[in-house]
């Protein structure tokens, strides 16, 4: 799980100061699909990155999987962070190196040896329904498919959450729908806590149990979206 308390983060000091959260407290269930949902500039790359610290709150109380994230030492962090999966708009993979290999880097970083390795991403491939592209190079793939690289990368540590960065924005209607009921159907296999943010209201209806609404750095709405959205 995901608790954020009092969350705030400036960018910027003196009169360039800008404060890109201001008191954020929400909390992300175990197991849930949590999305958090806003304009541009309303802080949502920024409540992403204070996660697994790539930003650094100014104040307050972020704990993930049980963990206060703001008091972990160097090594903690990285530990910390290896249980927690994060997949992007734009995919991230390396163009160099085949879809096995794109999938394996994680497991490279950490250590693990070669024939483990080979053995995890073929389970990894077989999960998000990509075995026949394991020899593929990233070009020879489409969106959806390299989206299904990024999920299979992120999960290569078998981490509990799983952090979703305008995962579907690049791609089409239909791919998007496949992809979102991709990641429903993770969360559900894996109890997989997921944070997903998005600028769209369709994906927070498709697949959210639960919805915080971002403004200006702060949360104006939030709840479970049966309650906060009206469905057709
Ligand atoms: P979103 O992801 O919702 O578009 P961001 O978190 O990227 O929002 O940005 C929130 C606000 O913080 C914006 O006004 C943006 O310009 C500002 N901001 C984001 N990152 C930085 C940074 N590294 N330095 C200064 N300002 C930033
Ligand atoms: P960069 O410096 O561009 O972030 P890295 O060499 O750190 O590149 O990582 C290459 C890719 O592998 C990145 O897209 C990154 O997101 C991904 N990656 C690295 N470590 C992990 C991990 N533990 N879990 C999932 N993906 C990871």
């Amino acid at each position: 799980m995901i608790r954020f308390q009092n969350v705030r983060k400036v960018y910027g000091t003196g009169e360039q100061a800008l404060a890109a959260l201001d008191d954020v407290t929400l909390h992300v269930p175990e197991g849930e699909i949590f999305g958090v949902l806003g304009q541009s500039g309303a802080g949502k790359s920024t409540l992403i990155r204070c996660v697994n610290l790539l930003e650094r709150p100014t104040s307050g109380s972020v704990v993930v999987n049980g963990q206060e994230m703001t008091s972990l030492s160097p090594p903690e962090l990285r530990k910390a962070r290896q249980q927690i999966g994060i997949i992007f708009q734009h995919f991230n993979l390396l163009r160099s190196r085949t879809v096995a290999e794109n999938i394996a880097f994680p497991l490279e970083v950490v250590g693990q040896p070669k024939a483990q390795r080979d053995t995890r991403v073929k389970e990894l491939l077989s999960l998000v329904g990509l075995s026949d592209k394991i020899n593929a190079y990233p070009s020879q793939l489409s969106g959806g498919q390299k989206q299904r690289v990024g999920i299979a990368r992120a999960l290569a540590c078998e981490p509990k959450v799983l952090l979703s960065d305008e995962a579907t924005s690049a791609l089409d209607p239909q791919t998007t729908r496949s992809i979102l009921d991709l990641l429903r159907d993770l969360n559900r296999r894996l109890k997989l806590t997921v944070l997903l943010i998005t600028h769209e209201m369709t994906v927070v209806k498709h697949i959210c149990d639960r919805v915080a609404v971002l403004r200006a750095g702060r949360v104006v709405e939030q709840g479970l979206v049966d309650e906060l959205i009206v469905r057709p």
